[in-house]
């Protein structure tokens, strides 16, 4: 496994889609999500300069923000219990705000930290129900209520899964998903900055469709890449 080549080869492929779309390669963040790499591998991302490092769960980071320091930034990516937000002060990024209990939470423990907690809206953009996240005909509202009463939340923009298929044939997904982060930050008047789509089997097509921010985990520890 040779991780160097494979996170070269990657920031070339975004770079690319991102010319074939018009856009500047660095207004795409490579997150390398390593919720199946060895502490062995995470450091060797780290020594080859990556800094913004994902976990689906939030014990599985803590455990690697204790190991590997405060100098990196930490994304939480996986689905949040309203029970496991207690612990969540030091994620800089949550992907994962999809109800308003948790939300309500997130206010109550942001405002005890004294911070704001800065996070993205996961919406179910293909509808499919083992898929968490809020209808897409739901997601504005959702942001107008945090947005009003949850002053430690901030939202910076939407994360989405695509179905697993055919890369080329979730474009229409990520395009959907653009169109709805753009109408909700011109609605609401925000200052959004991310839109979390693309993981390792489709991250080019999202990039061609406004992606901000690709998860990419297994591409980055495969042997050929
Ligand atoms: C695991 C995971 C990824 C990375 O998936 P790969 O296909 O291995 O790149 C991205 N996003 C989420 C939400 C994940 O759970």
């Amino acid at each position: 496994m040779n991780i160097a080549r494979n996170v070269a080869l990657i920031k070339d492929r975004i770079a690319q889609a991102c010319i074939r779309a018009g856009r500047e390669p660095d207004e795409v963040r490579l997150l390398a999500v390593t919720k199946y790499a060895s502490d062995r591998a995470v450091q060797e991302l780290i020594d080859l300069g990556v800094r913004c490092l994902g976990e689906s769960r939030v014990q599985d980071g803590l455990k690697r923000m204790a190991r590997f320091g405060p100098d990196l930034e930490w994304h939480l990516i996986g689905t949040l219990q309203r029970n496991k937000v207690k612990y969540c002060q030091d994620f800089a990024l949550i992907h994962s705000l999809d109800r308003m209990p948790l939300a309500a939470e997130l206010e109550r423990r942001a405002a005890a930290w004294g911070k704001q907690q800065e996070v993205l809206v996961q919406v179910n953009i293909s509808g499919e129900e083992t898929k968490h996240g809020l209808a897409p005909g739901e997601a504005l509202e959702f942001v107008q209520r945090i947005t009003r009463e949850c002053p430690h939340v901030r939202t910076r923009g939407l994360m989405t899964i695509a179905p697993h298929i055919a890369a080329e044939e979730v474009r229409p997904f990520f395009r959907k998903a653009r169109a709805l982060y753009e109408t909700i930050k011109a609605e609401l008047g925000l200052d959004w900055d991310t839109l979390s789509m693309g993981m390792s089997d489709d991250f080019e097509v999202a990039v061609e469709e406004g992606a901000t921010l690709v998860r990419i985990g297994s591409a980055l520890f495969r042997e050929e890449e």
